[in-house]
């Protein structure tokens, strides 16, 4: 995890022989920065997924994709959203280089590494979360998301590593400084997944597969992180998962350790 949060979503999901850029949400120098200092090698990337347009998703993929040339991933609506996005705030003409279209729920491929998209709600033009399969282990993504539907559920078991959004407490949201329009698209259907949201999936639903569970994309006005810890390793120890599981924070300044299966 390169980096999580609202200003700027980045992580890296590799093979022994294939290596993918999920989201490219900070700017290509940081990203380069990171990745170095964890001695991961910019040009040994295969490719760049994005799962939607939004500004913290989507920030440095051209300037990305001008430098390392390597195809980059999205669905057709969300291209055609960043593209015009990109035209109407900086005059610029889309140049991809390499566009590879994918459709959600239709899985592809690669290098060896398996891709499975599936639709997430959230208020952008196509959102998708992942699902990535290689060398038997399962890895999958869902931030950016106003609620959890059963066909996301159903997507995420049997995950060894699970990257899920744990945005903000509702006390803290309720309470703070955004403006109540604000609030209410946080809040909503199509904004993004509560501690409270993320824990009751743990307790209810989860299938206590993953080795290693990640908190991602935490508000940094709504939510503090020992919260959303205490809020997910509660529910986790419902299930009895507590000791299996292990809990890791993203963080938005820096890159997390590399995790290891
Ligand atoms: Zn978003
Ligand atoms: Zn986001």
């Amino acid at each position: 995890m390169l980096a999580s949060g609202s200003r700027g979503n980045c992580a890296i999901v590799a093979s022994a022989r294939t290596r993918i850029l999920v989201d490219a949400g900070i700017s290509g120098r940081e990203t380069f920065k990171r990745m170095k200092a964890l001695s991961e090698d910019p040009h040994s990337l295969a490719a760049i997924l994005i799962t939607h347009e939004h500004c913290d998703h989507i920030h440095g993929l051209a300037t990305l994709a001008k430098r390392l040339r390597i195809p980059v991933f999205m669905t057709g609506a969300t291209h055609q959203a960043w593209a015009r996005a990109l035209r109407d705030e900086r005059g610029e003409k889309l140049q991809l280089e390499k566009y590879e279209r994918f459709e959600s729920g239709h899985r592809f491929q690669v290098g060896d590494i398996e891709v499975k998209p599936f639709t997430i709600p959230h208020d952008a033009a196509d959102p998708v979360g992942f699902t990535f399969r290689a060398e038997g282990i399962k890895v999958g993504f869902a931030t950016d998301l106003g609620y959890l539907p059963v066909s996301v559920r159903d997507h995420l078991r049997g995950c060894d590593v699970l990257v899920m959004e744990s945005n903000h407490d509702l006390e803290m949201l309720r309470v703070g400084p955004y403006p109540w329009s604000v609030k209410q698209r946080v809040m909503s259907r199509v904004g993004h997944l509560s501690n409270e949201a993320l824990a009751d999936f743990f307790s209810n639903d989860y299938d206590n597969s993953a080795t290693f569970v990640v908190l991602a994309h935490l508000s940094e006005q709504n939510n503090h992180p020992e919260i959303a810890r205490r809020e997910a390793e509660r529910a986790l120890s419902t299930r009895g998962g507590l000791f299996h599981n292990r809990v890791l924070l993203a963080e938005q300044t820096e890159a997390l350790a590399p995790i290891r299966l």
